[in-house]
């Protein structure tokens, strides 16, 4: 067996020992005979996978008792439309536009009500987070909406906007986990997992309780519908079960790596010996405003088309894969997620260190 070191920003690199785990109990799960692909979600079996994945990440994240948790389907895309469906009750939302997934989100409530644009950081290709601080928030906003960390652009809301009092809606699709957050200062947070949690299929939704109703715009599907799922436990239809399943054992894997305070601690470690190479490097280049950088995603040129692309192909030769920028921004991008190990990060910097020398 050999593992190359994936930087893809999703689906992206799982803990190894995650991995093993599951190939250790494909054929036959705990002495079920089956795998967990193949069991009754309303098995014994699958309740107990399920309920510990849930209490595993309330744990970790400290989620309070009126909040509620939902492991749904449809992707992080599925949500943009859910959000204002459910929580548009004045029709009216705010959206903060740091990058292609806000303004994703940001276009598809227009479907559903009145959505603003209150701050946008496009002027400058996403490469900072505006000033949040005092926005013109509506009076009758149902919510106020971020992408907390911008996957494609590698920017991070270190604070969070202050939102006036109004509900805060993150996609954390690209942070989740990374780091210790209070839950009680947002209404809803949610991610798909593909990022920093599990394979592709499954988003989580925490949810304070007291926005989950049935008062939700006309004609929305039931199965789009959050008292559907909360009410049945994400048990309403068939849950993406194998995928919750993943989930479960990264949440007990972060458990056994420290809980969220040690996972920032590695994040910030490993951002750190990338951030500083790029900072000294006369060949490579950070495109994101220092106090905005996140410890997830790091973009960088050489300032030459030509170099970039070479330098995609051979860090591939190299055993690095999946360095090449996003399609809407080129050049390169690291995604650094919990699974990525240190020794992954410090042979990446050697690596452009060596590409460094080669092509002065
Ligand atoms: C990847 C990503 C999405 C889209 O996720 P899908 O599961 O493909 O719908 C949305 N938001 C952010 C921040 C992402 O990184």
């Amino acid at each position: 067996m050999s593992r190359i070191y994936n930087f893809s920003a999703g689906p992206a690199v799982l803990p190894e020992e995650v991995l093993q785990e599951a190939a250790d109990e494909m054929m036959d799960y705990r002495g079920c005979g089956m795998s967990v692909m193949e069991m009754s979600h309303r098995s014994k079996t699958y309740d107990e996978i399920i309920k510990t994945a849930e209490a595993d990440l309330r744990s970790l994240l400290s989620i309070p008792d009126d909040y509620e948790v939902m492991f749904l389907q449809g992707g992080a895309s599925q949500q943009f439309a859910m959000i204002p469906m459910n929580l548009m009750k004045n029709k009216v939302a705010d959206y903060i536009v740091t990058g292609q997934w806000a303004k994703k989100a940001y276009q598809e409530a227009q479907l559903y009500g009145k959505a603003n644009k209150i701050a946008s950081s496009e002027d400058k290709t996403f490469s900072y987070i505006p000033d949040c601080s005092d926005l013109p928030i509506s009076p009758d906003a149902d919510y106020v909406y971020i992408c907390e960390n911008n996957t494609i652009y590698g920017t991070k809301f270190k604070t969070l906007p202050n939102t006036k009092g109004k509900e805060l809606v993150a996609d954390v699709s690209s942070c989740f986990l990374s780091e210790p957050a209070d839950i009680t200062r947002y209404g809803v947070m949610y991610g798909g997992v593909q990022k920093n949690i599990g394979p592709a299929g499954v988003v989580i939704v925490i949810m304070k309780k007291s926005l989950i109703t049935e008062d939700v715009l006309p004609g929305t599907p039931t199965m789009l519908r959050y008292k559907i799922h909360a009410d049945a436990q994400s048990l309403y239809n068939t849950p993406p079960a194998y995928g919750i399943y993943i989930c479960g054992k990264v949440f007990k894997w972060i458990q056994k790596m420290g809980g969220l305070e040690a996972m920032k601690k590695h994040n910030e470690e490993k951002a750190k010996i990338l951030y500083d190479f790029l900072d000294e490097s006369s060949l490579f280049k950070g495109t994101v405003v220092p106090k905005d950088r996140s410890l997830m995603n790091v973009p960088f040129v050489t300032g030459s088309e030509e170099l970039d692309a070479k330098f995609v192909k051979e860090s591939k030769a190299a055993g690095l894969e999946n360095l090449k920028g996003h399609r809407s921004v080129g050049g390169m991008r690291a995604s650094i997620y919990n699974a990525m190990p240190i020794a992954g990060v410090k042979a990446l910097v050697e690596f452009m260190k060596k590409f460094e020398m080669e092509n002065k």
